[in-house]
Formats: structure tokens, sequence, C-alpha cells
């Protein structure tokens, strides 16, 4: 595996041009907050934007009864860290599940939609890069997935 200065902001764009077909629709409206200057971690760049489709996805089977469905993609740079965030405004998560999530093969979805493999794989990513993934829940309804990662200084 090889590591390099990945930008998050790239990362997500990438996911959202996989989603591109349904996103065209118009039907879910995204938000991407981020600031305009490249915020950098060191990844392997196909494993963290699989980790965003990962989550992407699931937000937007999570919305699939929602009303006004909106996606919201977050890039906030803390310190030494940066807090990258998907943000949807589903359903939300049972409590009961919250605890389950990250386990392998741990999914709500009906046979054959879900392998329940998503979470379980991109929160080992995420951990291995030295970062965390969480899960929760947003006030008003939805789901927040949260990833904590080193921030990087970029290409020099
Ligand atoms: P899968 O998508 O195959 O079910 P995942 O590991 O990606 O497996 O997700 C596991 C479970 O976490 C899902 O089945 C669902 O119950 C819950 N989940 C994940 N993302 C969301 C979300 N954005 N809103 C509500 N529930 C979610
Ligand atoms: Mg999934």
């Amino acid at each position: 595996d090889t590591l390099t200065p990945v930008s998050v902001a790239s990362c997500f764009d990438y996911a959202l041009r996989l989603f591109q077909a349904r996103l065209n629709e118009g039907v879910v409206s995204v938000e991407r907050h981020w600031p305009d200057e490249a915020v950098w971690v060191r990844a392997e760049p196909v494993r963290l934007e699989q980790v965003l489709v990962n989550l992407i996805g699931n937000a937007l089977q999570a919305m699939a009864e929602t009303t006004e469905p909106r996606l919201t993609l977050t890039i906030v740079p803390e310190g030494k860290r940066v807090r990258i965030a998907v943000i949807d405004n589903g359903p939300g998560i049972a409590e009961a599940d919250l605890p389950r999530l990250f386990e392998p093969f741990f999914t709500t979805k009906s046979t054959g939609s879900g392998l329940g493999l998503g979470l379980s794989i991109s929160a080992r990513i995420i951990d291995d890069l030295g970062g965390r993934l969480e899960a929760a829940n947003v006030p008003g309804g939805g789901a927040t997935f949260t990833i904590t990662l080193p921030r990087d200084f970029g290409p020099e």
C-alpha cells in the first residue's frame, strides 16, 4: 500500500461523479461545505474514495423515501486533524443498531440489497490511517458519519 497526499475534496468529487446519474435527476440536493484551499490527508486515494462512496451510497439509500432529500458533505480542518462528514436527512439509525453498525455483515437491508460490509471495511480503512469513523443521529432527523484523520501538508 502506498500512502500519498490526497485532497479530501477531490475524493468527494470522485465519489459524487460515481453517483452522477442519480444526482442529476435533481431530487437530492447536495451541499458541499469545504474550504477553497485543499485539505490534505495521507492515504491511498482509491481506498479513501471507497470509504466516501460507501458513506454516500448509504446516505442515498437511507433517503429513498425522504420527501426533500439533502446530502451534506463537509470538510473541516481542526488543527492537526481534519473532520470529514457525510450527513443525510433520512430516517436516522435506530438506537439499538448504533452499537452494531460497524460489525461485519450487519445490515438492516433486505436480502440481496445490502451485504453489510461497507461500514466495517470503511472503519478498518480509516483505523489503518490512524483515524476514526463514527456514526450519530442528527437531532432533527437523519444520520451523520464522521471521519477524523490526521492532516497532511500536501505535495511540495
Ligand atoms: P449495507 O449498506 O450493505 O446494509 P453497511 O455496512 O454499509 O451495509 O451499513 C450497515 C447498516 O448501517 C445499514 O444496513 C443501515 O442499517 C445502517 N446505515 C448505514 N448508513 C446509514 C444512514 N445513512 N442512515 C441510516 N442507517 C444507515
Ligand atoms: Mg452500505
